[in-house]
């Protein structure tokens, strides 16, 4: 494994091209803001890919060279071709880490591995959202305290169609009423999964220390560890096996 944690940051990024006011809100790309603050952390290597790139910038050679990805997908989950899905599904599998973010939660990636439709209830309000920290010693949640606040996030609602988390690690409460769990812990093979709510692409959520805490802790939790492709194979027996009577 190599010294420093290498990230790829996947944004589809068509929001910040055929959208001014998201354009204004996160001018370098919803990828870019991320791989900024990601780049300034002393064990990560950042790299960016998005969808319009050739296999949308997941080539073989990235995803080898790639310890976590970040997943950032909205508008556009449809266009990502399936034989990307399926590396990446692979390679997840091996043991690469997954950081799903925001309306990834419909991404096909998010989808194939829990094995379930991601679905929720939403609604666009200008809501007020408490993140409540429900694992204060879990390495997700470094440096954070009791919650979070954001002055304004959209709303995603139970019930979200996920398979029961490993470890749950925030549940959010908005100001119209609904709860959520807004960030999920899974293991899929060797590799492990960290689902996060907020992150829409008219609001800052992705410019707040706090939010940009746990998405750096959570790359560091889903680090590769080991690279193991899962195959069946036919063993011997070890010891002698001595003849039964039927
Ligand atoms: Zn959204």
């Amino acid at each position: 494994m190599a010294d420093k944690i290498r990230v790829t940051v996947w944004n589809e990024n068509v929001h910040e091209k055929t959208h001014e006011e998201v354009r204004k809100m996160y001018p370098l790309g919803i990828h870019g803001a991320i791989a900024q603050y990601l780049a300034k952390q002393p064990d990560l290597e950042v790299r960016t890919a998005t969808l319009d790139e050739p296999e949308h910038g997941l080539t073989e050679s990235v995803l080898v060279e790639t310890d976590v990805l970040t997943w950032w997908g909205h508008i556009a989950h449809g266009k990502v071709d399936d034989k990307v899905v399926a590396r990446v599904q692979k390679r997840v599998l091996a043991g690469m880490g997954l950081i799903v973010l925001h309306s990834g939660h419909l991404s096909k990636i998010f989808r194939a591995l829990m094995g379930t439709t991601g679905s929720l209830k939403w609604g666009a309000a200008d809501e007020k959202e408490r993140l409540w920290n429900l694992e204060p010693g879990h390495p997700i949640t470094a440096g954070i305290g009791a919650c979070i606040e954001l002055p304004y996030e959209e709303m995603y609602g139970e019930r979200f169609d996920i398979p029961t988390p490993d470890k749950l690690i925030f549940v959010s409460w908005f100001e119209g009423g609904a709860v959520f769990r807004s960030g999920c812990c899974w293991e899929r093979g060797h590799g492990r999964i960290f689902y996060f709510q907020p992150g829409h692409e008219t609001y800052p959520s992705l410019h707040n220390p706090e939010i940009l805490r746990v998405i750096t802790n959570a790359v560091r939790w889903a680090r590769q560890r080991i690279c193991i492709e899962s195959t069946c194979v036919e063993v011997k027996p070890l010891e002698k096996i001595s003849a039964k009577q039927m």
